[in-house]
């Protein structure tokens, strides 16, 4: 098995003194032969054949206009990035063993079989350049939903073991630790109690009863523990009953994002179980979009049955006490430019809610041209950013995503996912942005007026 990250360090040299770039090799897991590979992806593409993906696979007509809504595209040019190409060997095994002519296409041999090698380049296109963002399903003429394609195409390379090695290396131990980024219980508690004496803050973990519980993602832990200081002190300003549990916290979920519905469940598991145990009415989550995506939309799926509470992005309850009169803000009193994250705003329908809150702030929102449900995705999600022989493209789409922020000349550049925000400082200073893009949560958590 290549090891990416001795790959990458060979890149980065490489690029350092001239020396031609290594060509791109891919990532496999467990030992199995090509014919075995092939195989166990074919099974597990024909399981996820529902009427729906059958449906969309059959109305492509071919327009190509989603590869104009595609960073990755639009970034680079090159063909191989476009959305529906991205499926295609899914395509090609779906009209082979499941569509409606699959035994003319068998008895003629009119869709060859998949090959190893195709599913190994594939690897790149439904892994290091998609992250599942959906503008191009929103800007599909037939709806096509390529990025739930992309989801479920991940499913089959993950028992194909053919999943790119850090991204396959971050589930694993999210699995194995209860965090992908080390943030095991032990740590998480640590972090509450360090936060809870730096900001003095009562910060409250492990109440056998409470109304909500509130998640963190391991990036917010392990990078931006501010946040969870600032989760709390929205809280207890609003009077709530709320706990942090070590026995559910970790919102990020990569069994979603390597393509394991086994690990996606044991995840999202801890968090439901929790839930119910404490008797809570409602699961907070953090800033970060996937979390959102995994437990508001995946979650009812992965428990079998609806939740017995309700998820809440954290940018949704931030406009609801605003709204409900609860929280009052001070005046900020700048501009700012909002990067909206795509599986909150797009693909979780919350799009509106960071917006009240702005306005609350009396910040002046400056929207750029796609802004909202057609934001630039900033091309870290989907576990790119956990992909390091991505980098490369990651921030040619960042490039796009900056011209994007910069067209506003405002103040302040704002979000509400930690993952974007880690994108946007990795790749702002690769691309030296000199710029910082803030935390939504923080500023509200920054200027409560404390005499309500
Ligand atoms: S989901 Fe996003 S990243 Fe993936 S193909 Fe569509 S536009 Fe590109
Ligand atoms: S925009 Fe839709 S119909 Fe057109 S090529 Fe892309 S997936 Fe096919």
């Amino acid at each position: 098995m290549t090891d990416p990250i001795i790959e990458h360090a060979v890149d980065m040299e490489s690029k350092r003194f001239g020396l031609k770039k290594p060509m791109v090799r891919y990532d496999t897991q467990g030992e199995m032969s090509d014919a075995e590979r092939v195989k166990k992806a074919m099974q597990h593409f024909a399981k996820d054949f529902g009427y729906v993906a059958a449906t969309y696979m059959e109305s492509c007509v071919h327009c190509g206009i989603c590869a104009n809504a595609c960073h990755f595209y639009v970034t680079t040019g090159d063909p191989k990035y476009t959305p529906i190409w991205k499926i295609e060997p899914f395509k090609q095994a779906y009209k082979r063993e499941a569509g409606p002519f699959a035994f003319f296409y068998k008895l003629f041999n009119l869709k060859h079989k998949v090959t190893v090698e195709e599913l190994e380049a594939w690897q790149e296109l439904i892994y290091d350049s998609c992250t599942m963002c959906g503008r191009c399903t929103l800007a599909c003429p037939m709806s096509i939903d390529i990025a739930s394609l992309v989801g479920m195409a991940r499913h089959a390379m993950f028992h194909a073991g053919l999943v790119p090695h850090e991204l396959w290396a971050v589930a694993l131990k999210a699995e194995e630790e209860g965090s992908p980024l080390g943030a095991n219980p032990k740590v998480f508690k640590e972090r509450i109690r360090w936060m809870e004496d730096e900001h003095e803050v009562d910060m409250y973990i492990d109440k056998e009863q409470a109304d909500i519980l509130v998640c963190m993602s391991s990036i917010e832990i392990q990078k931006y523990p501010k946040s969870m200081a600032d989760t709390a002190k929205v809280l207890n300003y609003l009077g709530l009953s709320w706990t942090f549990h070590t026995e559910g916290y970790e919102a990020t979920n990569f069994g979603l994002l390597s393509g394991n519905l086994d690990w996606q469940k044991d995840m999202s598991q801890k968090i439901i179980d929790t839930a119910i145990k404490i008797k809570a009415k409602t699961v907070l989550l953090p800033e970060c979009g996937h979390a959102y995506q995994a437990m508001r939309w995946h979650g009812a799926n992965m428990y079998g049955q609806s939740l017995p509470f309700t998820v809440v992005h954290i940018s949704e309850f931030l406009a609801d006490a605003v709204e409900q009169g609860k929280l009052k803000l001070r005046t900020v009193g700048k501009t700012a430019a909002f990067h909206d994250p795509c599986q909150v705003s797009r693909r979780g329908g919350a799009t509106q809610a960071p917006r009240k809150i702005i306005e609350a702030l009396g910040i002046e929102l400056r929207e750029p041209a796609s802004s909202g449900d057609f934001n630039w995705c900033c091309g870290g999600g989907g576990g790119v950013i956990t992909i390091h022989r991505a980098d490369e493209l990651r921030y040619k789409a960042m490039e796009l995503k900056l011209k994007q922020m910069d067209s506003t000349r405002a103040h302040l550049m704002l979000t509400s996912c930690s993952n974007c925000r880690q994108n946007f400082d990795d790749s702002g200073e690769h691309l030296a942005w000199g710029r910082k893009i803030e935390s939504l949560l923080e500023l509200v958590a920054d200027n409560l007026i404390e005499d309500k």
